[in-house]
């Protein structure tokens, strides 16, 4: 089976910037927020075991989740967040596997925020990590987003600290630059991961 790089990296760090761009050359990407989210989409059962739990006032007049309010119950309450992780992430573990089985380019990019903190990082070969400084974290964040610094600065305090998500990389992007900046080193990556996903099925 082909080469899998996890990609991981902090709240803000570029992950998606980077997914992006490796994408863009043909890699398949596969993306447990991306699934995440798909398992709360409009009509899945999933959804609906979320409104018989926290009530109906999360629907949206057109059936689909209040996200906003649902972020907002589990931030402020530990007991919804663990049985709201505990009903998604083994559904997500599952479209993981199933999206690796289907996967066809010559390696495969396994992006998640929580890679290192869900063990699965263990279902990849190599792991990239996205760095960034926790001040530029929090700026990119806050603006993307339009939310505060200090709502930013709880979520980096209850993600692995930089230190110890670098001290386990075995590739490093320093999203510190620009965008110039970042694709030039996703390019490099991609030639060392061919390089390396010849020497996996030979
Ligand atoms: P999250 O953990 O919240 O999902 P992420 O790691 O996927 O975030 P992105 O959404 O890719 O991060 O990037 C965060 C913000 O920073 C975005 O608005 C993105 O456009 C911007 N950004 C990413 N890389 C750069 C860069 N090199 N220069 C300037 N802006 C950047």
């Amino acid at each position: 089976k082909q080469l899998i790089i996890g990609l991981t990296g902090g709240i803000g760090s570029g992950k998606t910037a980077a997914s992006d761009l490796f994408a863009n050359l043909g890699i398949d990407v596969i993306d447990t927020d991306v699934l995440a989210r798909k398992a709360l989409e409009l009509n899945s059962p999933l959804l609906s075991k979320v409104f018989n739990h926290f009530g109906q006032q999360l629907k949206l007049a057109d059936g689909s989740l209040d996200r906003a309010a649902l972020r907002s119950i589990i931030f402020n309450d530990s007991t919804a967040k663990v049985w709201l992780e505990n009903l998604i992430h083994p559904w997500v573990k599952q479209a993981v596997l199933s999206a690796l089985t289907k996967a066809t380019s010559v390696y495969v990019l396994l992006a998640s925020p929580l890679l290192i903190e869900s063990g699965q990082v263990e279902l990849a070969d190599r792991l990239l990590i996205v760095d960034l400084p926790e001040e530029m974290q929090i700026s990119r964040t806050a603006s993307r987003d339009n939310n505060s610094p200090d709502l930013v600065k709880k979520i980096i305090a209850q993600q692995i600290s930089r230190p110890e998500r670098l001290a386990l990389a075995d590739d490093l992007i320093d999203n510190s630059g620009d965008l110039n900046h970042l694709e030039k080193q996703v390019n490099s990556l991609h030639t060392k991961y061919l390089e390396l996903a010849k020497l996996k099925t030979n």
